[in-house]
């Protein structure tokens, strides 16, 4: 059996839009491959006495464009393959969003439902203590990701400023409120799925408002997606999380959506009314990809959009708010299909760009209100949008190469401006 190595997914893609841009050996490799990578081994105390070893990465891909930014990940199945490609699509999104960061990625292959909430302080502390060298406010500024949050940025942010004899809040992101998070960061990434849904459906002609909406995952991502698409005027017509999948054609609740997912309650509890059905676990999931609706928002896990299914997809435009909802074969069967694919690279990159205004407001202690952050937030996302379909015009391609090409670019004519 074939093994899947997602960096070499990332490669595949990056020398598509390396040729377009007629690139060299010497230029692909200056920018395709990571500039660091960090193993590193942690020694923890369990509770009952016992020390356990774990592995734990940390890849800085590129920095031509500024520091190193991306989140760190913990899971049984994280490897340095894949925390490999996960910083190199993070040097893509950055640049895609036109923010001045480089992409990193980090990773514990540990998974933290089995530890108690001390162990998993300690295994941070471990983690922040073994990548402190490469890591810094000006260096590589990680954020949460797969199975860490806020708490947990707020250890590893004690642990640096303790080993750095002085309060360093730019040294993560996605930090609790209290001690230097941005307002605005908890719903930036379904914000912004929303603005560039918005923004890239004005370019082709098409009005938001009155679309059928289905959006898989009812998670951070997905509800307050949810709440913003039904604001714009748009009927959602079918939500799911890992319970199934709620369908209503007159339209779900895009706020009591967001207000479940917030008090983590699952959707075979959604009050449906007379028209709506509840379909369970993964049938309704299946049956939300390929349901009656305008725009299909996948915001759960990786390739859910794939081979399968692909050809039976009936909405025009996907919104690709989770990171790789769409397999590699689906993503040539939509486009064959002329269905309208916002990749995840432009698409959920709110997320980031929020994190760049609480970096940003860590290094000037100056702070804004989530009014003007959101405001910042749509005028990246608007720029961001419609810069790639400028680029996809010009090029005659997809709105995924198109914001390969952007990036692609934008890193290697800074790697040449620095002489590298
Ligand atoms: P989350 O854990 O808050 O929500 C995930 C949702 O997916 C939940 O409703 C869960 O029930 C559902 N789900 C889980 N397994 C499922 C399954 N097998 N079938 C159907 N639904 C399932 O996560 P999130 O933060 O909303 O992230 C969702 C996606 O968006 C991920 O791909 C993540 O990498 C991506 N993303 C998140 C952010 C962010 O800021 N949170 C930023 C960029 C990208």
């Amino acid at each position: 059996m074939k093994v899947y190595d997602p960096f070499e997914n990332f490669l595949t893609t990056f020398n598509k839009a390396a040729d377009y841009l007629g690139l060299g050996k010497d230029e692909r490799d200056r920018v395709a491959y990571p500039e660091r990578q960090v193993e590193v081994s942690l020694r923890v105390r369990m509770d009952d006495g016992s020390v356990k070893t774990f592995e734990g990465y940390r890849v800085q891909h590129n920095s031509a464009r500024g520091p190193y930014k991306g989140g760190i990940r913990y899971h049984e199945k994280a490897d340095i393959n894949e925390v490999r490609a996960l910083s190199a699509w993070m040097s893509i999104k950055c640049a895609v969003a036109d923010i001045p960061y480089g992409g990193g990625k980090g990773g514990i292959k540990v998974d933290p439902s089995k530890l108690s909430e001390g162990e998993l302080e300690r295994l941070t502390r471990a983690y922040a203590d073994a990548i402190y060298p490469v890591v810094g406010p000006y260096t590589d500024i990680p954020a949460p990701d797969v199975n860490t949050n806020g708490k947990i940025m707020g250890w590893f942010c004690d642990e640096y400023s303790k080993l750095n004899h002085s309060f360093t809040p730019a040294v993560v992101t996605g930090k609790p409120i209290s001690i230097g998070g941005s307002l605005g960061r908890e719903e930036a990434t379904g914000l912004g799925v929303v603005i560039a849904a918005k923004t890239m459906l004005s370019n082709f002609g098409v009005e938001i408002k009155g679309k059928k909406v289905a959006v898989q995952g009812n998670g951070n991502v997905g509800s307050v997606a949810s709440k913003y698409f039904a604001k714009e005027g748009c009927v959602i017509v079918a939500a799911s999380d890992i319970s199934g999948a709620v369908f209503d054609e007159s339209g779900l609740d895009g706020e009591l959506l967001r207000k479940m997912a917030v008090e983590r309650k699952l959707l075979s509890e959604y009050p449906l009314g007379k028209g709506g059905k509840f379909v369970p676990g993964k049938d309704g999931n299946q049956a939300l990809i390929t349901c009656d609706t305008d725009i299909l928002v996948p915001a759960a896990l990786e390739n859910q959009i794939d081979a399968e299914n692909a050809g039976d997809v009936k909405a025009k435009y996907v919104i690709e708010a989770a990171n790789g909802p769409t397999t590699a074969e689906a993503d040539e069967i939509l486009e064959k299909r002329g269905v309208i694919v916002v990749p995840d690279i432009l698409a959920n990159c709110g997320g980031v760009v929020v994190s760049y205004f609480e970096w940003s407001q860590n290094l000037n202690r100056y702070y804004f209100s989530e009014e003007e952050i959101n405001e910042r937030l749509a005028h990246k996302m608007k720029a961001a949008v419609n810069n790639v379909y400028g680029i996809c015009k010009k090029y005659d391609c997809s709105l995924r190469m198109g914001a390969y090409i952007t990036a692609v670019s934008k890193i290697n004519e800074a790697a040449k401006m620095l002489g590298r």
